[in-house]
Protein backbone atom coordinates (compact mmCIF):
# COMPACT_ATOMS: atom_id res chain seq x y z
CA UNK A 1 0.00 0.00 0.00
CA UNK A 2 2.54 2.20 0.75
CA UNK A 3 4.40 1.78 -2.15
CA UNK A 4 1.69 2.62 -4.60
CA UNK A 5 0.85 5.90 -2.63
CA UNK A 6 4.73 6.44 -2.85
CA UNK A 7 4.12 5.76 -6.62
CA UNK A 8 1.19 8.44 -6.98
CA UNK A 9 2.82 10.96 -4.90
CA UNK A 10 6.03 11.01 -7.72
CA UNK A 11 3.20 11.03 -10.63
CA UNK A 12 1.81 14.25 -9.49
CA UNK A 13 2.66 17.37 -11.33
CA UNK A 14 1.52 21.03 -9.73
CA UNK A 15 -0.84 20.15 -7.23
CA UNK A 16 0.04 19.69 -3.67
CA UNK A 17 -2.21 18.46 -0.54
CA UNK A 18 -0.99 19.51 3.27
CA UNK A 19 -3.11 18.09 5.87
CA UNK A 20 -3.33 19.73 9.46
CA UNK A 21 -4.95 18.56 12.34
CA UNK A 22 -6.15 21.17 14.83
CA UNK A 23 -5.56 20.99 19.01
CA UNK A 24 -8.03 19.81 20.64
CA UNK A 25 -9.94 22.79 22.12
CA UNK A 26 -10.93 22.74 25.48
CA UNK A 27 -14.95 21.44 25.52
CA UNK A 28 -13.85 18.74 23.04
CA UNK A 29 -12.28 14.90 23.71
CA UNK A 30 -10.84 12.84 22.03
CA UNK A 31 -12.61 9.43 21.53
CA UNK A 32 -13.54 7.33 24.56
CA UNK A 33 -11.88 4.32 22.67
CA UNK A 34 -8.59 6.17 22.79
CA UNK A 35 -6.94 8.26 19.89
CA UNK A 36 -9.13 8.12 16.49
CA UNK A 37 -6.59 9.77 14.30
CA UNK A 38 -3.12 9.36 14.89
CA UNK A 39 -0.52 11.69 12.71
CA UNK A 40 3.26 12.04 12.96
CA UNK A 41 3.98 12.24 16.70
CA UNK A 42 6.18 15.26 16.47
CA UNK A 43 6.69 18.04 14.58
CA UNK A 44 10.15 17.16 13.45
CA UNK A 45 9.10 14.11 11.74
CA UNK A 46 6.92 16.09 9.33
CA UNK A 47 5.47 12.78 8.59
CA UNK A 48 2.83 12.27 5.38
CA UNK A 49 0.81 9.93 6.83
CA UNK A 50 -2.64 9.87 8.49
CA UNK A 51 -4.68 7.21 10.21
CA UNK A 52 -8.08 7.23 11.11
CA UNK A 53 -10.43 4.73 13.04
CA UNK A 54 -14.01 4.71 12.56
CA UNK A 55 -15.93 1.75 13.45
CA UNK A 56 -13.07 -0.68 14.37
CA UNK A 57 -11.78 0.24 10.56
CA UNK A 58 -8.70 1.47 10.05
CA UNK A 59 -8.62 4.60 7.04
CA UNK A 60 -5.05 5.72 5.91
CA UNK A 61 -3.89 8.23 3.62
CA UNK A 62 -0.98 9.79 2.68
CA UNK A 63 -0.37 13.53 1.84
CA UNK A 64 2.34 15.62 0.61
CA UNK A 65 3.06 16.60 4.21
CA UNK A 66 0.81 16.11 7.44
CA UNK A 67 1.30 18.63 10.24
CA UNK A 68 0.11 17.60 13.45
CA UNK A 69 -1.82 19.66 16.30
CA UNK A 70 2.00 21.05 17.82
CA UNK A 71 3.10 22.53 14.65
CA UNK A 72 2.75 26.16 14.62
CA UNK A 73 2.03 28.45 12.33
CA UNK A 74 5.52 29.37 11.72
CA UNK A 75 6.13 25.65 11.26
CA UNK A 76 2.92 25.72 8.32
CA UNK A 77 4.71 28.72 6.71
CA UNK A 78 8.10 27.81 6.50
CA UNK A 79 6.82 24.79 4.34
CA UNK A 80 4.72 27.23 1.87
CA UNK A 81 7.22 30.43 1.72
CA UNK A 82 8.59 29.58 -1.41
CA UNK A 83 5.80 28.37 -3.17
CA UNK A 84 4.08 32.37 -1.99
CA UNK A 85 8.28 33.47 -3.70
CA UNK A 86 7.08 32.01 -7.02
CA UNK A 87 4.40 34.39 -7.50
CA UNK A 88 6.99 36.99 -7.51
CA UNK A 89 9.01 35.31 -9.86
CA UNK A 90 5.61 34.91 -12.39
CA UNK A 91 3.81 32.10 -11.45
CA UNK A 92 0.00 31.84 -10.57
CA UNK A 93 -0.49 30.19 -7.63
CA UNK A 94 -3.66 28.91 -5.32
CA UNK A 95 -3.74 27.79 -1.87
CA UNK A 96 -7.01 26.56 -0.97
CA UNK A 97 -8.04 25.78 3.01
CA UNK A 98 -10.93 22.59 2.58
CA UNK A 99 -12.16 21.13 5.50
CA UNK A 100 -15.54 20.92 7.91
CA UNK A 101 -16.70 24.25 9.98
CA UNK A 102 -14.45 24.31 12.58
CA UNK A 103 -11.24 22.23 11.73
CA UNK A 104 -9.14 25.18 11.26
CA UNK A 105 -9.41 26.46 7.86
CA UNK A 106 -9.26 30.35 8.85
CA UNK A 107 -6.78 29.67 11.30
CA UNK A 108 -4.38 28.62 8.80
CA UNK A 109 -5.13 31.19 6.06
CA UNK A 110 -5.92 34.36 8.48
CA UNK A 111 -4.62 33.36 12.45
CA UNK A 112 -5.97 34.31 15.71
CA UNK A 113 -6.28 38.21 15.17
CA UNK A 114 -4.17 40.13 17.80
CA UNK A 115 -1.65 37.46 18.54
CA UNK A 116 1.57 37.93 16.65
CA UNK A 117 2.97 34.86 17.21
CA UNK A 118 -0.48 32.94 15.37
CA UNK A 119 -0.69 34.97 12.40
CA UNK A 120 -1.91 32.52 9.38
CA UNK A 121 -0.57 32.78 5.98
CA UNK A 122 -2.40 35.52 4.40
CA UNK A 123 -0.37 38.18 6.49
CA UNK A 124 2.82 35.99 6.42
CA UNK A 125 2.77 35.76 2.67
CA UNK A 126 2.45 39.50 2.25
CA UNK A 127 4.90 40.67 4.76
CA UNK A 128 7.57 38.00 2.66
CA UNK A 129 6.16 39.49 -0.52
CA UNK A 130 6.91 43.15 0.14
CA UNK A 131 10.16 42.48 2.15
CA UNK A 132 11.05 40.25 -0.99
CA UNK A 133 10.07 43.67 -3.09
CA UNK A 134 12.37 46.04 -1.73
CA UNK A 135 15.31 43.41 -1.45
CA UNK A 136 14.98 43.28 -5.56
CA UNK A 137 14.62 46.89 -6.07
CA UNK A 138 18.34 47.29 -6.06
CA UNK A 139 18.95 44.53 -9.22
CA UNK A 140 16.29 46.98 -11.26
CA UNK A 141 13.46 45.17 -10.05
CA UNK A 142 10.29 47.37 -9.99
CA UNK A 143 7.19 45.92 -8.71
CA UNK A 144 2.59 47.03 -8.77
CA UNK A 145 0.78 44.81 -6.51
CA UNK A 146 -3.23 44.80 -6.37
CA UNK A 147 -5.47 43.60 -4.33
CA UNK A 148 -8.85 42.58 -4.02
CA UNK A 149 -10.80 40.29 -2.17
CA UNK A 150 -14.65 38.96 -2.68
CA UNK A 151 -17.29 36.29 -1.49
CA UNK A 152 -19.23 33.86 -3.17
CA UNK A 153 -22.15 33.18 -1.54
CA UNK A 154 -24.50 30.40 -3.19
CA UNK A 155 -23.27 30.98 -6.49
CA UNK A 156 -23.19 35.17 -6.17
CA UNK A 157 -20.47 37.22 -5.77
CA UNK A 158 -20.15 40.12 -3.19
CA UNK A 159 -17.29 42.12 -3.39
CA UNK A 160 -15.61 43.13 -0.02
CA UNK A 161 -13.51 46.01 -0.25
CA UNK A 162 -16.44 47.61 -1.87
CA UNK A 163 -16.78 51.65 -0.22
CA UNK A 164 -20.14 52.74 -2.25
CA UNK A 165 -21.78 53.97 0.65
CA UNK A 166 -25.39 54.19 -1.41
CA UNK A 167 -25.93 50.11 -1.64
CA UNK A 168 -22.76 48.06 -0.47
CA UNK A 169 -23.17 44.48 -1.22
CA UNK A 170 -23.18 43.52 2.44
CA UNK A 171 -26.30 46.39 2.80
CA UNK A 172 -28.05 44.46 -0.45
CA UNK A 173 -27.40 41.04 1.15
CA UNK A 174 -29.21 42.31 4.34
CA UNK A 175 -32.14 43.92 3.28
CA UNK A 176 -32.87 41.41 0.56
CA UNK A 177 -32.44 43.81 -2.08
CA UNK A 178 -31.63 41.63 -5.35
CA UNK A 179 -27.49 41.30 -5.43
CA UNK A 180 -25.43 43.05 -7.82
CA UNK A 181 -24.41 40.85 -10.65
CA UNK A 182 -21.01 40.58 -11.07
CA UNK A 183 -20.01 38.86 -13.90
CA UNK A 184 -16.61 37.61 -14.68
CA UNK A 185 -14.69 37.71 -18.14
CA UNK A 186 -10.93 36.20 -18.78
CA UNK A 187 -9.01 38.49 -21.14
CA UNK A 188 -6.60 37.82 -24.03
CA UNK A 189 -3.80 37.01 -21.89
CA UNK A 190 -5.27 34.79 -19.59
CA UNK A 191 -6.17 37.46 -16.87
CA UNK A 192 -9.26 37.63 -14.89
CA UNK A 193 -12.18 40.63 -15.00
CA UNK A 194 -15.09 41.05 -12.52
CA UNK A 195 -16.56 43.44 -13.63
CA UNK A 196 -17.22 46.28 -11.20
CA UNK A 197 -14.62 44.57 -8.89
CA UNK A 198 -12.94 47.18 -6.45
CA UNK A 199 -9.11 46.52 -7.04
CA UNK A 200 -6.78 48.37 -4.58
CA UNK A 201 -3.04 49.68 -5.34
CA UNK A 202 -0.99 48.47 -2.22
CA UNK A 203 2.64 49.38 -1.35
CA UNK A 204 2.95 47.68 1.95
CA UNK A 205 1.86 44.38 4.21
CA UNK A 206 0.80 47.16 6.48
CA UNK A 207 -2.00 48.57 3.86
CA UNK A 208 -2.96 45.22 2.95
CA UNK A 209 -3.81 44.51 6.42
CA UNK A 210 -6.17 47.57 6.33
CA UNK A 211 -7.82 45.67 3.48
CA UNK A 212 -7.82 42.74 5.32
CA UNK A 213 -9.76 44.19 8.78
CA UNK A 214 -12.30 46.07 6.13
CA UNK A 215 -13.28 42.73 4.49
CA UNK A 216 -13.44 41.13 7.98
CA UNK A 217 -16.38 43.67 9.03
CA UNK A 218 -17.72 43.58 5.63
CA UNK A 219 -18.03 39.46 6.07
CA UNK A 220 -19.36 39.78 9.73
CA UNK A 221 -22.18 42.14 8.63
CA UNK A 222 -23.50 39.57 6.21
CA UNK A 223 -22.68 36.85 9.16
CA UNK A 224 -25.34 38.17 11.91
CA UNK A 225 -27.94 38.20 9.20
CA UNK A 226 -27.44 35.62 7.25
CA UNK A 227 -26.59 31.84 8.99
CA UNK A 228 -23.12 32.68 9.62
CA UNK A 229 -22.44 33.19 6.33
CA UNK A 230 -18.49 33.35 6.76
CA UNK A 231 -18.29 29.82 7.06
CA UNK A 232 -21.00 29.21 4.36
CA UNK A 233 -19.05 31.13 1.46
CA UNK A 234 -15.58 30.83 0.32
CA UNK A 235 -12.84 33.70 0.51
CA UNK A 236 -10.83 34.25 -2.45
CA UNK A 237 -8.08 37.20 -1.77
CA UNK A 238 -6.01 37.83 -4.72
CA UNK A 239 -2.58 39.13 -5.01
CA UNK A 240 -1.67 40.97 -8.63
CA UNK A 241 1.85 41.42 -9.13
CA UNK A 242 3.37 42.65 -12.35
CA UNK A 243 7.36 43.44 -12.28
CA UNK A 244 9.49 44.79 -14.50
CA UNK A 245 13.04 45.53 -14.28
CA UNK A 246 14.60 48.21 -15.89
CA UNK A 247 17.94 47.58 -16.67
CA UNK A 248 17.07 44.23 -18.53
CA UNK A 249 13.45 45.17 -19.52
CA UNK A 250 11.93 42.02 -18.47
CA UNK A 251 8.93 41.75 -16.95
CA UNK A 252 7.09 39.02 -15.12
CA UNK A 253 3.07 38.78 -13.99
CA UNK A 254 1.86 36.47 -11.02
CA UNK A 255 -0.94 36.27 -9.30
CA UNK A 256 -1.65 35.18 -5.89
CA UNK A 257 -4.69 33.69 -4.51
CA UNK A 258 -5.40 32.72 -1.14
CA UNK A 259 -8.74 30.66 -0.57
CA UNK A 260 -10.63 30.23 2.58
CA UNK A 261 -13.50 27.46 1.41
CA UNK A 262 -16.75 26.86 2.60
CA UNK A 263 -17.17 24.45 5.81
CA UNK A 264 -17.71 21.40 3.42
CA UNK A 265 -19.86 19.36 5.90
CA UNK A 266 -22.96 17.72 4.81
CA UNK A 267 -26.27 18.36 6.71
CA UNK A 268 -28.32 15.71 8.31
CA UNK A 269 -30.84 14.49 6.19
CA UNK A 270 -33.22 16.15 8.73
CA UNK A 271 -33.71 19.75 8.80
CA UNK A 272 -32.38 20.45 5.89
CA UNK A 273 -35.20 22.46 4.22
CA UNK A 274 -35.29 25.81 2.66
CA UNK A 275 -32.90 28.46 2.68
CA UNK A 276 -30.22 26.47 4.46
CA UNK A 277 -30.88 23.27 2.06
CA UNK A 278 -30.13 25.72 -1.05
CA UNK A 279 -26.51 27.30 0.58
CA UNK A 280 -25.86 23.46 1.38
CA UNK A 281 -26.42 22.55 -2.29
CA UNK A 282 -24.62 25.40 -3.54
CA UNK A 283 -21.33 24.80 -1.48
CA UNK A 284 -21.37 20.76 -2.08
CA UNK A 285 -21.77 21.58 -5.66
CA UNK A 286 -19.11 23.94 -6.03
CA UNK A 287 -16.37 21.86 -4.36
CA UNK A 288 -17.21 19.20 -6.27
CA UNK A 289 -16.56 21.57 -9.38
CA UNK A 290 -13.30 21.99 -8.22
CA UNK A 291 -12.13 18.54 -7.49
CA UNK A 292 -13.89 17.91 -11.54
CA UNK A 293 -12.04 20.47 -12.72
CA UNK A 294 -8.54 19.29 -10.77
CA UNK A 295 -9.61 15.97 -12.38
CA UNK A 296 -10.17 16.99 -16.07
CA UNK A 297 -6.89 18.75 -15.73
CA UNK A 298 -5.44 15.76 -14.66
CA UNK A 299 -6.38 13.77 -17.20
CA UNK A 300 -5.78 16.38 -19.82
CA UNK A 301 -9.10 16.07 -20.92
CA UNK A 302 -10.35 18.21 -23.75
CA UNK A 303 -13.39 19.67 -21.59
CA UNK A 304 -12.56 20.83 -18.86
CA UNK A 305 -15.77 21.93 -16.75
CA UNK A 306 -14.45 25.13 -15.52
CA UNK A 307 -18.05 26.93 -15.67
CA UNK A 308 -19.69 24.56 -13.49
CA UNK A 309 -19.12 26.78 -11.01
CA UNK A 310 -17.80 30.65 -10.16
CA UNK A 311 -15.45 29.67 -8.55
CA UNK A 312 -13.64 27.86 -10.40
CA UNK A 313 -14.41 30.06 -13.24
CA UNK A 314 -13.27 32.92 -11.63
CA UNK A 315 -9.52 31.02 -10.63
CA UNK A 316 -9.65 28.98 -14.27
CA UNK A 317 -6.18 30.92 -15.65
CA UNK A 318 -4.81 29.92 -12.24
CA UNK A 319 -5.18 26.47 -12.64
CA UNK A 320 -4.01 23.67 -14.55
CA UNK A 321 -1.04 24.88 -17.02
CA UNK A 322 1.87 26.59 -15.72
CA UNK A 323 -0.04 27.01 -12.20
CA UNK A 324 1.01 25.76 -8.67
CA UNK A 325 -1.55 24.57 -6.55
CA UNK A 326 -1.89 23.64 -2.98
CA UNK A 327 -4.62 22.39 -0.72
CA UNK A 328 -4.81 22.30 3.33
CA UNK A 329 -7.30 19.60 4.42
CA UNK A 330 -7.89 20.82 7.39
CA UNK A 331 -8.94 17.99 10.36
CA UNK A 332 -10.40 18.45 13.63
CA UNK A 333 -9.10 15.80 16.78
CA UNK A 334 -13.14 16.17 18.06
CA UNK A 335 -14.68 12.53 17.91
CA UNK A 336 -17.88 13.71 16.92
CA UNK A 337 -16.30 15.28 14.09
CA UNK A 338 -15.21 11.41 12.88
CA UNK A 339 -17.60 11.18 9.85
CA UNK A 340 -16.93 14.84 8.52
CA UNK A 341 -13.26 14.07 8.99
CA UNK A 342 -13.03 10.78 7.16
CA UNK A 343 -14.93 12.68 4.23
CA UNK A 344 -12.35 15.63 4.02
CA UNK A 345 -9.78 12.68 4.23
CA UNK A 346 -11.81 11.01 1.39
CA UNK A 347 -12.08 14.06 -0.74
CA UNK A 348 -8.48 15.33 -0.59
CA UNK A 349 -6.92 12.37 -1.22
CA UNK A 350 -8.69 12.15 -4.44
CA UNK A 351 -7.42 15.69 -5.04
CA UNK A 352 -3.55 14.29 -4.25
CA UNK A 353 -3.50 11.33 -6.69
CA UNK A 354 -3.24 14.26 -9.31
CA UNK A 355 -1.09 14.78 -12.13
CA UNK A 356 -1.46 18.22 -13.69
CA UNK A 357 0.80 19.18 -16.53
CA UNK A 358 4.61 17.41 -16.67
CA UNK A 359 5.92 16.67 -13.19
CA UNK A 360 8.01 19.30 -11.77
CA UNK A 361 8.81 19.79 -8.24
CA UNK A 362 6.39 22.64 -6.34
CA UNK A 363 8.91 25.37 -5.22
P1 LIG B 1 -12.89 27.15 10.33
O1 LIG B 1 -12.36 28.38 9.66
O2 LIG B 1 -12.49 25.89 9.63
O3 LIG B 1 -14.37 27.22 10.59
P2 LIG B 1 -11.43 28.09 12.64
O4 LIG B 1 -10.18 28.48 11.98
O5 LIG B 1 -12.37 29.18 13.01
O6 LIG B 1 -12.21 27.00 11.78
O7 LIG B 1 -11.02 27.22 13.92
C1 LIG B 1 -11.96 26.80 14.91
C2 LIG B 1 -11.37 27.08 16.29
O8 LIG B 1 -10.19 26.32 16.49
C3 LIG B 1 -10.98 28.53 16.49
O9 LIG B 1 -11.26 28.87 17.83
C4 LIG B 1 -9.48 28.54 16.25
O10 LIG B 1 -8.84 29.59 16.93
C5 LIG B 1 -9.07 27.17 16.78
N1 LIG B 1 -7.91 26.62 16.05
C6 LIG B 1 -7.93 26.15 14.79
N2 LIG B 1 -6.72 25.69 14.43
C7 LIG B 1 -5.90 25.88 15.48
C8 LIG B 1 -4.51 25.63 15.74
N3 LIG B 1 -3.72 25.05 14.81
N4 LIG B 1 -4.00 25.97 16.95
C9 LIG B 1 -4.80 26.53 17.89
N5 LIG B 1 -6.11 26.80 17.72
C10 LIG B 1 -6.67 26.48 16.53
Amino acid sequence: RKKLHNTILELKGNIRVFCRVRPLLPDERASPEGNFISYPSSVESLGRGIDLVQNGQRHSFTYDKVFSPEATQEDVFVEISQLVQSALDGYKVCIFAYGQTGSGKTYTMMGRPGLLEEKGLIPRSLEQIFQTRQSLQPQGWKYEMQVSMLEIYNETIRDLLSTNRSAPDVLRAENGSPMKQYSIKHDASGNTQVSDLTVVDVRSAREVSFLLEQASRSRSVGKTQMNEQSSRSHFVFTLKISGINESTDQQVQGILNLIDLAGSERLSKSGSTGDRLKETQAINRSLSSLSDVIFALAKKEEHVPFRNSKLTYLLQPCLGGDSKTLMFVNISPDSSSANESLCSLRFSARVNACEIGTPRRLT
